[in-house]
């Protein structure tokens, strides 16, 4: 159940978008009129979110004026079929494409007008990704992997710290070839928190994995959000996930179809599908 009390307890977690260097503070976006849900700080603002590919008449519209707020502590899952623009919408969020037209905000910093190192600094102080294949370094063993980050990091926590919160410290200095996809996509999601980001954008993150082992990912996600407060948003095709939500946001050819906002929230290992 996601309460007033819910969202004050996780205003007060550490992991306040800091600034991002350079780029432009301006008014706050004017709120949408949707009603529902929360009274929280607003992390990501999107207004009018448009993407299209191509040119001429071969345009492939990704994403159609999309209009969305994500608050902070939220745990959002987006659901909607191949091809509806779910990806895209991830990426622009993360700072790893731009609109063709639109805003996107971070807290008070305007993405859309920022320059591409200062999109690179955001992904780098803010944003861990995950995606549904691991991207480990095979030559580097699972501390070595999360050093890559902590070494570049501007307040990382400690990398065991990271790994016990996946739990894998027994397979700390393991290399990538010796562990399962689990255990793999794990220490992927460890790599994506140690640097401490504000928010963890997960693309499929479960799509390479059998039915348990996707559910244990899950699970860790799950417990990063709520332990860490760190906003979490989560890619997938299975509906069947959507009850761990705080709310679900349904995407279909390009345009927010619904928004659900989840009264009780599912713990993930009460999940079957
Ligand atoms: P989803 O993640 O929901 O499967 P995507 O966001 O990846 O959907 O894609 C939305 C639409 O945009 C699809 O029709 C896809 O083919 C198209 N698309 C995505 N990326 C590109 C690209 N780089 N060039 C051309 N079309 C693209
Ligand atoms: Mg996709």
């Amino acid at each position: 159940m996601t309460t007033d009390a819910n969202i004050e307890n996780r205003i007060t977690l550490p992991t306040v978008p800091a600034s991002l260097s350079g780029a432009v503070e301006v008014a706050p976006a004017a709120p949408l009129p949707t009603g529902a849900l929360p009274a929280g700080e607003v992390v990501f603002s999107a207004r009018g979110l448009t993407k299209t590919y191509g040119s001429g008449n071969v345009l492939v519209h990704a994403l159609r004026d999309v209009d969305l707020d994500i608050y902070r502590g939220e745990f959002i899952v987006l659901l909607g079929a191949s091809g509806s623009g779910k990806s895209t919408l991830l990426n622009i969020l993360g700072g790893l494409d731009v609109p063709t037209s639109g805003e996107v905000r971070f807290g008070d910093r305007v993405l859309t007008e920022a320059s591409e190192s200062e999109l690179t600094t955001y992904r780098r102080e803010h944003v861990g990704f995950v995606f549904q294949f691991y991207n480990l370094i095979p030559s580097l063993t699972v501390r070595e992997n999360l050093a890559l980050v902590t070494e570049i990091a501007k307040d990382p926590m400690p990398i065991d710290e990271a790994i016990d919160r996946v739990g894998l410290m027994p397979r700390r200095d393991h290399f990538p070839a010796q562990l399962s996809g689990g255990e793999q996509q794990r220490v992927a999601i460890a790599r994506a928190i140690v640097k401490r980001p504000a928010v963890l954008l997960c693309d499929e993150p479960t799509g390479a994995l059998d039915y348990l082992t996707g559910k244990l990912v899950l699970e860790v996600i799950a417990r990063i959000n709520t332990e860490l407060g760190t906003t979490a948003i989560v890619i997938t095709h299975n509906a069947a996930i959507a009850g761990m939500a705080d709310r679900v946001i349904y995407l279909g050819d390009g345009r927010i179809q619904k928004i659900e906002t989840n009264s009780h929230k599912i713990s993930p290992s009460e999940l079957s599908w």
